[in-house]
């Protein structure tokens, strides 16, 4: 039996559902399409629905069913904490299980299930990039040069990585006595479209003295295969992880991703047994550099007298699970920044796993209300703490025509690293 849940086991949660309609005003779905079918009630009536038998999967339930960003929103406004998300996703399984996959959704399941398959694709398609991919002013992504399937022209993407990130390292990085030892789940994006930021994370954490373990059969946390609705493939990957990340005894295990940090902090922790502790192990970067007293020696550095503003967009996998303080206190303290808040810093960034990929018009409507707002704010730079944002947020502002640029907060930490090292004798 599958270890995700059931349908049948949220039903108490569906039914808690009133009706109320307060999730409506935090939708960022219903607030770009004005859909009442695209809103979580209509959503979880609809889930209660197929619970009962009520209807036939046609063409307009799935439709209603792929209309959801598995953001979260709607959950943390409800009266109830009807967790749509999770029944949305419930409701994508059961509909997988009667229908089968959606083509795209086969395919998601078919390459994500096979990491060397992965590996292989990746590498080839950094290969051929020059050859697939152009360039987009002032280096702010790329385009396809031809037209693919599942990826309009229109859309900006990362370079892919001429060598995955894991292979640019070896598995064991040995740091000092004493200090903790942590594995790193690099996640697919950092190893294939953002490795300098993996190298980052190492540069940071060697400061410290952490040893780093960076296993080198991990696997997708498997978050592209829940919104797809293709739980074998989840349930395949998160026993490979866990696996690769209990190979070695670490005392935690840290991402910088923060889909990643759900896959394996929630997603998996939902599954039980032996991938509870796995969860319990689990920090955010941003969490772990905190609790060492990094923000702490980032304060303690003089203010630089040329600072950048700059500010800062909450990924849902992040919020939703209350961790939205660390990362401010990070950016706060680097001299080079100044942060400044934004206007719905806490909303969607558009992105919803699959969902970019089924709706990219809703998906590009809801990413200009947050460029906007990234504009309004004055800020140079948005920073985050997960690729997948980055990538959408990007977008967003290139379709806006603004000249501000999407990063990991990593990437600014970089800068700081070396007066970190000065300032402590390392160098
Ligand atoms: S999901 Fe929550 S907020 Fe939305 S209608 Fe139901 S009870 Fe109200
Ligand atoms: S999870 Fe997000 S997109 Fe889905 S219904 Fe709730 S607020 Fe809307």
């Amino acid at each position: 039996m599958s270890k995700l849940k059931q349908l049948e086991e949220l039903r108490e949660e569906i039914e808690q559902c009133v009706k109320c309609g307060a999730c409506r005003a935090h939708c960022p779905v219903f607030g770009a399409e004005k859909h009442e079918g695209r809103v979580a009630r209509g959503k979880v009536a609809l889930a209660h629905s197929l619970l009962d038998g009520k209807i036939d999967l046609e063409e307009k339930v799935l439709e209603d069913m792929s209309q959801c960003l598995l953001c979260g929103s709607c959950c943390a406004q409800c009266p109830n904490k009807v967790p749509t998300e999770e029944i949305v996703a419930a409701a994508r399984r059961r509909i997988a299980e009667q229908r089968g996959l959606s083509n795209f959704g086969k395919g998601v399941a078919a390459i994500l299930g096979r990491p060397k398959l992965m590996n292989t694709l990746a590498k080839t398609g950094g290969a051929l990039s020059s050859l697939l991919f152009k360039k987009l002013p002032d280096n702010s992504g790329l385009r396809l040069r031809f037209p693919a399937p599942y990826i309009e022209r229109d859309r900006t993407l990362p370079p892919i990585a001429a060598k995955p990130f894991r292979e640019q390292h070896p598995e064991i990085i040995p740091g000092k006595e004493g200090a903790p030892t942590v594995a790193f789940f690099t996640g697919c994006g950092i190893n294939y479209m953002y490795p300098a930021i993996g190298d980052v994370f190492l540069r940071a954490l060697q400061f410290l003295g952490v040893t780093v373990i960076i296993p080198q059969d991990q696997a997708c946390c498997g978050l592209p295969a829940v919104s797809a609705g293709a739980a074998e493939t989840v349930e395949q990957l998160a026993q490979q992880n866990l696996r690769a990340l209990t190979r070695h005894p670490v005392d935690y295990v840290v991402t910088a991703c923060a889909s990643c940090n759900a896959g394996i902090g929630k997603i998996y922790a939902d599954m039980g047994g032996d991938f509870k502790d796995l969860a319990a192990k689990t920090k955010d970067i941003f969490v772990f550099l905190v609790e060492q007293g990094f923000a702490d020696k980032l304060a303690a550095l003089p203010k630089a007298k040329k600072r950048t503003r700059v500010t800062y967009h909450d990924p849902c996998h992040l919020r939703t699970r209350g961790i939205t303080k660390e990362p401010r206190l990070i950016l706060k303290a680097l001299p080079q920044v100044d942060f400044v808040e934004m206007a719905g810093a806490g909303t969607c960034c558009g992105l919803g796993g699959t969902y970019s990929v089924y709706h990219y018009d809703t998906s590009k409507r809801i990413g200009a209300k947050k460029a906007a707002n990234v504009a309004a704010s004055g800020a140079e730079l948005v920073a985050t703490d997960c690729p997948g944002c980055i990538m959408q947020l990007q977008d967003s502002l290139n379709h806006a025509g603004l000249s501000q640029r999407a990063v990991h907060l990593l990437e600014l930490v970089s800068e700081a690293l070396p007066e970190l090292d000065e300032s402590t004798g390392q160098k």
